[in-house]
């Protein structure tokens, strides 16, 4: 008899967007009309093409390898030299902070990243995940058997929940208790809010006073805008010796459909064994990687080459100005509408509170309804998030516009 990993029956999950789904195709069948003028700012996900250096970088790859000379099998695990050392260079060390090429691994996405660094950590580690939050960090750890059951909120028990609220400027505060594994997001998905030097130095305080790790998901670090935001837990001294970070071509050069990521370990970092002796995860990572995976193809990696280019980097900051462009577009559009907004400077995300104390999903219903505009309910990224909805920039201008336009017809 096979057994099945029961942790996965705990999960709550896949109820989030299968739910927005649900109801959006509820809403069109019994109204076609406004139906046909229905606007998505629900998922996360870039509407833009590809930047042209990135295609051009492809065709000529994709050339290379129809070739017996050029021809390209199995690459590194952990990525081509080449791509390291210019992520490695101008991600870090054109900006002073003291990361080597080899503490660079590319890999196929953050997302995976988030949950395979679970491999070289102990289950017995006490985990800090903020709320609301990313649900890969807290669903992986589920399904690694790192929590209990999920209440009917939707919190698991053995889980430290970090509030993020207007309170804190939704940037979770060290806690008062012991955390050896730590999750943090900056800027964040869903709520926007980016963590400033400050904060991240109290992190990385309590990290090393701690002996724990701090796993920073740095996804949207493109879409800072303000002066003195950290681009990188590494620009914090001592995080070198507590934290990997996570960082995405998906967001920034549109790879969410080409698919390329990489994580940030640097050696420096150590863990305890059960007995008690610290080292490195370094080679642990390593040994996973060449274990487990194969390797991202040559033609993604020399499409992300192309993003450090000189075109590259061009055509990337376009991209980042036409989302953050719409960022401020809706919530111009919002704050006109008499709501109170956040996020939406240093990341594409616009967390709005509901008005006259409705739930996430009665203000689902009332845009989807009212506005034929598509949101996400804040309670979906757990309880801190009841209450308030973000709204996603990834649109066309147009799109964004007329979003703007339809908040401030709404009557709350
Ligand atoms: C989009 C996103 C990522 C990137 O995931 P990929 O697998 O690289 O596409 C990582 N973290 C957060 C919080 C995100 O929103």
């Amino acid at each position: 008899m096979a057994y099945l990993n029961d942790n996965y029956l705990k999960l709550k999950a896949g109820y989030l967007f299968p739910e927005i789904g649900r109801r959006v195709r509820v809403f069109c069948e019994q109204n076609p009309e406004p139906a046909k003028r229905l606007i998505r700012c629900g998922i996360g996900d870039v509407t833009e093409p590809l930047p042209p250096a990135v295609t051009a970088a492809l065709h000529k790859a994709v050339d290379e390898m129809g070739v017996r000379d050029s021809f390209k099998g199995y690459g590194p695990e952990q990525g081509y030299e080449w791509l390291r050392a210019a992520i490695a260079q101008n991600d870090f060390r054109a900006h002073g902070l003291d990361v080597a090429d080899d503490e660079i691994f590319v890999s196929d996405g953050s997302k995976c990243d988030c949950g395979n660094i679970l491999d070289i950590l102990g289950h017995q580690n006490r985990l800090a995940i903020s709320d609301p939050v990313y649900p890969v960090y807290v669903d992986t750890n589920v399904m690694a058997g790192h929590t209990g059951d999920a209440n009917d909120a939707g919190a698991y028990a053995g889980l430290i929940y970090l509030p993020c609220t207007p309170q804190n400027g939704f940037i979770p505060e060290p806690p008062a208790e012991h955390a050896d594994v730590i999750y943090l997001c900056s800027p964040n998905n869903p709520t926007g809010a980016s963590a400033n030097r400050a904060q991240l130095e109290a992190w990385v305080k309590y990290a090393l006073a701690h002996q724990s790790v701090i796993l920073y998901d740095a996804a949207y670090e493109a879409y800072i805008s303000e002066p003195g935001v950290p681009h990188s837990i590494y620009e914090i001294p001592g995080a070198r010796d507590c934290a990997i970070e996570f960082r995405s071509f998906s967001k920034n050069g549109g790879f969410t459909g080409t698919r390329c990521a990489f994580t940030v370990v640097p050696k420096t970092l150590l863990a305890s064994t059960s007995t008690g002796e610290r080292k490195p995860l370094h080679p642990l990572w390593l040994r996973r990687t060449t274990t487990k995976f194969n390797g991202v193809s040559y033609i993604v990696q020399r499409a992300a080459e192309a993003l450090y280019s000189l075109d590259g980097k061009a055509q990337t900051r376009a991209l980042i100005e036409h989302y953050m462009g719409n960022a401020r577009v809706l919530t111009a559009g919002a704050r006109a509408a008499g709501l109170t907004v956040f996020g939406g400077v240093n990341a594409p995300y616009i967390w709005v509170q509901c008005p006259k104390g409705l739930t996430s999903w009665q203000a689902f219903d009332k845009i989807l309804g009212e506005a034929n505009v598509v949101i996400t309910p804040g309670s979906g990224f757990g309880s801190k998030g009841e209450g308030y909805f973000r709204v996603s920039s990834f649109n066309s201008r147009a799109n964004a516009e007329e979003v703007a336009r339809r908040f401030q017809a709404l009557k709350w």
